[in-house]
């Protein structure tokens, strides 16, 4: 028992992070003495991910993709207490004397910035209670966060409201914003627009990764905010979903009668599994 267990502990901890997690059974390179610096660097973050007790490899890496700089914390805090390589101790010292600075109070390095965002507090379009018509109170804040679209970035405080009355059937509700729900998918601080964005410039103008890369940055600029590769590849991904979904949708007759029925009103839309 012990052994089957411990042999399923090495397919999914060793086999599933670095065929599929981190790519390697993707990965086209044949040259051999690449193919092996790669399996090098997948062992070294596989190591890190280990050491810091990560029980998500996908999902940290996504995180690090618009954080490199906790990812290069990661990597020093590691040389820290390891080894002392050359490379490894021109690192160290060079994050010393980064915390030096910090000491002084000069900025080690350019944080995360949202200084242009406009702050906007949404409510639910529904004012009163479905079932007593009372008027609905505040009870809690859904999410209080950062959201770029292509035009603006903003701080997204969504409120959620209930109904007060105790005895009310409807008492157990949660009403929310419409409009809050459609500036971006849950889970993703880019807008539905940057999304679609992706989605169109890949399909139908058949552009590369990087070209879109590239023209989102420089639409992202005079925001002061970036995307990385990573994100743009997540994005994509979202956006195929959607297509998938919206196709399955178009051939969905019992559907469509519902929709006919409830005289053009589609209900729900089910979303996009996050991991
Ligand atoms: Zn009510």
């Amino acid at each position: 028992m012990q052994l089957i267990r411990a042999h399923w502990a090495v397919e999914n901890r060793l086999h599933w992070r670095r065929d599929v997690t981190l790519g390697e059974d993707r990965c086209g390179v044949r040259f051999p003495p690449v193919a092996q610096m790669l399996a090098v660097l997948n062992t070294v973050v596989l190591s890190l991910m280990d050491f810091h007790r990560v029980a998500n490899v996908a999902r940290q890496i996504r995180h690090f993709a618009s954080h490199p700089d906790e990812a290069l914390d990661w990597a020093l805090d590691f040389c820290d207490r390891g080894g002392n390589t050359s490379v490894q101790s021109q690192m160290v010292n060079s994050r010393r004397t980064c915390s030096k600075e910090k000491e002084q109070g000069e900025p080690m390095r350019k944080k995360k910035r949202y200084a242009q965002a406009v702050k906007r507090i949404m409510r639910p379009e529904i004012t009163h209670c479905l079932e007593c018509q009372r008027k609905l109170q505040r009870c809690v804040t859904i999410s209080d966060r950062m959201i770029i679209p292509l035009k603006q970035v903003i701080r997204l405080v969504h409120c959620g409201y209930r109904c007060p009355h105790p005895d009310c059937s409807g008492r157990k509700t949660l009403y929310r914003s419409a409009e809050a729900d459609a500036l971006a998918l849950a889970g993703l601080t880019f807008g539905w627009d940057i999304v679609l964005f992706v989605g169109q410039r890949r399909l139908r103008e058949h552009q590369t990764v990087d070209e879109i890369h590239q023209s989102l940055l420089e639409q992202l600029t005079p925001l002061d905010q970036t995307i990385s590769r990573r994100e743009i590849l997540f994005l994509f991904e979202a956006s195929s979903a959607l297509l998938r979904a919206g196709t399955e949708v178009t051939h969905d007759e019992g559907g469509k009668e519902q929709v006919r029925k409830n005289k053009g009103i589609v209900l729900s839309i089910d979303g996009i599994q996050k991991d």
